[in-house]
């Protein structure tokens, strides 16, 4: 039996139909750029998030990039983040003419460590990025906190994280502003590019807005220099389609965490992900670490039909870009990196499936420790 790391086709077809009625009324309305689509997709997520606004962007990397340019970050300035995430996190900062200042992650939800960001800060620190690394939202009350007490923003990276909550609340809800990705593997995915800002506060929202629009007050009249980080019309009616399906994708992969979470507990050769209190883990990824020969245990699973992959195998302060740059030690962020792996995790695996997966890593594991003794 074969398991794939992913499989878009089997979340997409049984909406098929619905999908195509509603990429025919965009068609029909000519709404391609813009418009009354995705200004009600718009509503629906920021009401979906607990937010007042939701601005609609091109992908996950502007809505990084516009966020911190509408919250005032700009040339010479720093942002104080994590190594651990997607690269875009880290090029989004450099995009805006500022550094990202990484600090280390917690050595149990591997997300931004709240003890590591005053000692981070600096006269030219201007905002905060925690990441929802693999679906759990960062620690955000100690995070927000900090931030209060030196006047800095705190833009939420939660690319990962879409109905993730914390406290009860909702990935995006928690700091000034949030950003999503909608890359179509994403737990909320659209059928191409596309990617959204949240935010209660109305000068951000509106900020984003112009800056998204190239800097347009009014037509043909630029107040600011912006970008054409425009959603499309398609993506969003199929992403407000698809907003109606999330938390039943999320329980699912919740589901399916939990069985892996019961099969692989208290291996030696592997721990598993854990879920912090009071925080709802969406499991964008289900991530693993294997202290011992990670790459190896990959590979034996690859041969077995088993698709796996790395959430990363080479962190942000290790990418050819940043190597010059100053930064502290990140000893849990690179142990991370050297252990990590993920797993087939998606709304539309079977049960079946996931013990394939649990069955043939307890019998690698078992024979790699043989036969490295
Ligand atoms: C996917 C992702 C992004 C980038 O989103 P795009 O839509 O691909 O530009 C940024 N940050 C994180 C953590 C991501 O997972």
């Amino acid at each position: 039996m074969q398991v794939p790391f992913t499989n878009l086709r089997m979340q997409n077809q049984p909406l098929q139909s619905e999908l195509l009625a509603e990429m025919l009324r965009v068609v029909e309305e000519s709404a391609f750029a813009g418009g009354p689509f995705v200004e009600k997709f718009e509503g629906a997520f920021a009401a979906y998030c607990g937010t007042t606004h939701a601005v609609g962007v091109a992908n996950g990397t502007d809505a990084l990039w516009l966020a911190l340019q509408a919250v005032g970050v700009g040339a010479g300035d720093e942002v104080i983040t994590v190594s651990a995430t997607f690269f875009a996190t880290a090029e989004a900062i450099s995009a805006c003419g500022a550094t990202p200042v990484f600090v280390d992650i917690d050595p149990i939800t591997f997300t931004m460590d709240p003890r590591l960001i005053e000692e981070a800060i600096t006269p030219r620190t201007k905002a905060i990025l925690p990441v929802h690394l693999y679906g759990q939202m960062a620690d955000m009350d100690p995070i927000v906190h900090v931030a209060r007490r030196h006047g800095l923003a705190v833009v939420e990276d939660a690319s990962q994280a879409h109905g993730a909550t914390y406290k009860g609340r909702k990935a995006g809800s928690l700091g000034d502003i949030g950003c999503f990705s909608f890359y179509p593997t994403k737990n909320l995915g659209a059928l191409g590019e596309a990617g959204a800002i949240v935010t209660s506060n109305p000068i951000y929202a509106h900020s984003s807005r112009v800056l998204r629009d190239h800097g347009q007050s009014a037509k043909y009249h630029h107040a600011v220099l912006g970008w054409n980080a425009r959603m499309d019309g398609l993506q969003a009616a199929a992403l407000r389609l698809k907003l109606n399906h999330l938390d039943n994708y999320n329980a699912k992969r919740r589901i399916h965490a939990a069985h892996y979470s019961a099969r692989l507990a208290n291996h030696p050769a592997l721990a598993i992900p854990i879920e912090a209190p009071q925080r709802q883990h969406v499991y964008h990824i289900y991530a693993v670490r294997v202290p011992n020969h990670r790459d190896q245990v990959g590979g034996m699973l690859a041969a077995e039909g088993i698709g796996t992959s790395t959430h990363y195998p080479v962190p942000c302060h290790r990418q050819t870009p940043y190597r010059a740059l100053h930064h502290r030690p990140l000893p849990i962020t690179d142990r991370l990196s050297r252990e990590c792996l993920s797993l087939p995790l998606y709304p539309e695996l079977t049960r079946v499936q996931v013990e394939r997966v649990c069955s043939a890593l307890n019998c690698v594991l078992a024979s790699t420790d043989l036969a490295l003794v």
